[in-house]
């Protein structure tokens, strides 16, 4: 069972694999959120041995479900009502990645028009392969 202590509304990221809480928190940007926000690192889970945990005050439009999938799809994600989880969801690889990861090609117009935002599609599910939206480049 997991422990949701303290948290009244909000979000809790459980089977994050151990030592991965600061790149998601990170990825999250949710430094730069007023919520609170508790980082449980090294948590025992019966399935992995060791996990962290993130739990996360507020509503779900705080995090972004998709960079997760991209970081990591067997995270699972709860949402608490009331100290209650009331729903869990499972993450899948997003087809689409907007100003998550960069295009490292230094031709990609990208590189050269600092406004454009950086865009991925998904173009093999099964080997994660993200290609560029503009030059098609792979994502490393
Ligand atoms: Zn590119």
């Amino acid at each position: 069972m997991l422990n949701i202590g303290g948290l009244k509304n909000g979000i809790v990221l459980d089977h994050i694999k151990a030592g991965k809480s600061m790149d998601i928190y990170k990825y999250l940007k949710l430094d730069k959120l007023d919520c609170q926000v508790a980082i449980i690192k090294n948590a025992r889970s019966n399935k992995m041995g060791r996990k962290d945990i993130l739990k996360i005050e507020g509503d779900l439009d705080v995090v972004d479900l998709d960079v997760l999938g991209y970081i990591d799809c067997n995270i699972t994600v709860n949402i608490i009502k009331d100290e209650k989880i009331v729903e869990k969801k499972t993450l899948e690889l997003p087809q689409k990645l907007t100003n998550v990861i960069k295009c490292k090609n230094p031709r990609c117009i990208t590189s050269i028009e600092q406004e454009l935002p950086h865009i991925f599609f998904l173009a093999d599910e099964e080997k994660r392969v993200y290609r560029c939206a503009y030059c098609e480049e792979k994502h490393k």
